[in-house]
């Protein structure tokens, strides 16, 4: 393809990615009908030898891919979590492409570098993060990685190598990571990654499945009786099946009696929120910012009992595309002093005198999307303001479907409606019944294409989510979801012996 035929094959491409919005508006089905292996079919099993014509390659993604697409931005997907995408963010790959370069060392492109420290420190103040998150605390900072997992994964290491800095020689035994029966895979993973154990702590229906203090305490000082060295906590703000939020006050105050505990806030989906000032109580913004009186005697360092890092996606609910994890932590030395490895290839002046981030030192792989520019466009294009207007729009249209399942005497929450999401369950005369009715009830919804919702089963018991923030969604198409929802819980209802 040359530059004449890029400009024309672009412009085309534009328009068949705008008639792409508009089908979605309008299309039926969320879920595609295909059979595992049928898209992989219509795949040649190798590359042709010779070129193709840009117009048959182009005409494939209407005829294989899109009918093997799940269509995470049409209004009746309201499953795992929200991918919002916006043309802002769709821009700015093409643009990206164009300088396409694995940004590792300042050197690489210092405007990749300084565009992601400057919109990093964007994103603290708009999540109200306290100044020793920025890059212009020189101690602190944030990073763009492609996952919360690999954020997860990144500061597992760090915390780690600082573990073995205060208690040298330690045996891997003995480290363990913390989380609970509600964290995400990410700290199983994590732990399974680095060869180390993962103790999750039991979480309770009275205390809306979320971490307290006491019982962390307990745990901890059962576990340090027995030799073990808690290295890292894994706190949870709006866990993903039921939006818990861990107490983290609370969290921070037992932190603060063991000095080998780094403290790490998993906030991958509920953390865009804190944008919206009514609702940083909620999700505990005070406690994630605040600092331990220790810090001044140790020179700005992060202290036991402070929140170490913080990360959320903005490839959920904050209008960027996938991916977008933003990390922050408050002592990048943190990072680097578990991550810097510089061959002679690597070194150069301005590197050297440390005049310049190199987020290389900062993550795992060397090479780096431009992920930065997406921010950039998008938060300089909505404004504060319309990235709030979009939050709480999510919210309302939560709250909206929230009052649908309370006004139905044959439903209930599963817990109150956090933030976007809200988590059901059909009500039934016993345990059994219930348990029946809502299992059967997620066979028949697992068979619908138009509608895309995730069961959980959480303390044993099966329920519905609601994943809210697809920026399509509408009160009009929730109402037609809730139809739905309300059909096929009668027909599992049906299919139980008489209640
Ligand atoms: C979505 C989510 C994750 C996983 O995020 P990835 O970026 O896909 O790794 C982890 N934790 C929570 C609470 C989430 O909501």
């Amino acid at each position: 393809m040359d530059r004449e035929q890029f400009r024309e094959a672009g412009y085309a491409a534009i328009d068949r990615v705008c008639d792409y919005f508009a089908e979605l508006e309008t299309q039926e089905n969320v879920l595609p009908t295909v059979a595992p292996g049928e898209i992989g079919r219509l795949i040649p099993d190798a590359a042709p030898l010779d070129g193709e014509q840009w117009s048959d390659i182009a005409k494939d993604f209407d005829q294989i891919i899109l009918p093997g697409i799940t269509h995470w931005q049409h209004p009746g997907f309201l499953a795992f979590f929200p991918a919002n995408t916006t043309y802002e963010s769709i821009l700015s790959d093409i643009y990206a492409g164009a300088v396409s370069n694995p940004g590792f060392s300042w050197i690489c492109s210092p405007a990749c570098t300084e565009l992601e420290v400057v919109m990093m420190d964007w994103v603290a103040k708009l999540l109200g993060l306290d100044s020793s998150f920025h890059h212009a605390s020189g101690i602190g900072g944030g990073i763009i990685m492609g996952s919360a997992s690999e954020a997860c994964l990144t500061v597992c290491i760090a915390a780690r190598e600082r573990a073995l800095r205060l208690l040298p020689g330690t045996p891997a035994d003995r480290l363990v990571i913390y989380g609970t029966t509600q964290t995400h895979s990410l700290g199983a993973k994590a732990a399974l990654i680095l060869g180390l154990s993962f103790r999750a702590i039991e979480t309770i229906a009275e205390d809306k499945w979320a971490l307290r203090g006491e019982e962390l305490k307990r745990v901890l000082d059962e576990d340090k009786a027995n030799g073990k060295v808690p290295f890292v906590l894994l706190a949870t703000l709006g866990s993903t099946s039921t939006g818990a939020i861990d107490h983290l006050a609370e969290i921070t105050a037992v932190a603060a009696e063991f000095p080998e505990l780094f403290l790490h806030v998993d906030a991958a989906w509920a953390g865009v929120f804190l944008a919206c000032p009514e609702l940083r109580q909620e999700c505990g913004l005070e406690a994630i910012n605040k600092r331990s009186s220790a810090v001044t005697a140790a020179k700005g360092i992060c202290a036991s009992g402070e929140v170490h890092s913080f990360c959320t996606n903005l490839h959920k609910s904050g209008l960027v595309t996938f991916d977008a994890s933003c990390l922050w932590i408050r002592d990048r030395k943190l990072l680097t002093e578990a991550l810097d490895i510089t061959p002679p290839f690597l070194r150069n002046k301005h590197s050297d005198e440390g005049t310049v981030v190199d987020f290389r030192n900062w993550q795992m792989p060397l090479g780096r999307r431009f992920r930065s520019l997406k921010l950039f466009f998008v938060l300089r294009s909505y404004g504060v303001s319309g990235f709030q207007k979009h939050l709480r729009r999510q919210i309302n249209l939560a709250a909206y479907f929230e009052k649908l399942v309370l006004a139905n005497p044959r439903f209930e929450l599963f817990v109150p409606r956090r933030l976007a999401l809200v988590v059901f369950r059909i009500k039934a005369n016993t345990v059994e019944l219930a348990d029946r009715v809502n299992r059967e009830f997620f066979v028949s919804v697992a068979e619908r294409r138009d509608i895309f919702l995730t069961p959980t089963t959480v303390g044993g018991l099966y329920c519905t989510r609601v994943a809210i923030g697809t920026t399509l969604l509408t009160e009009a198409y929730l109402d037609k979801a809730w139809k739905i929802i309300n059909e096929l819980a009668e027909e599992a209802r049906l299919g139980l012996p008489s209640e």
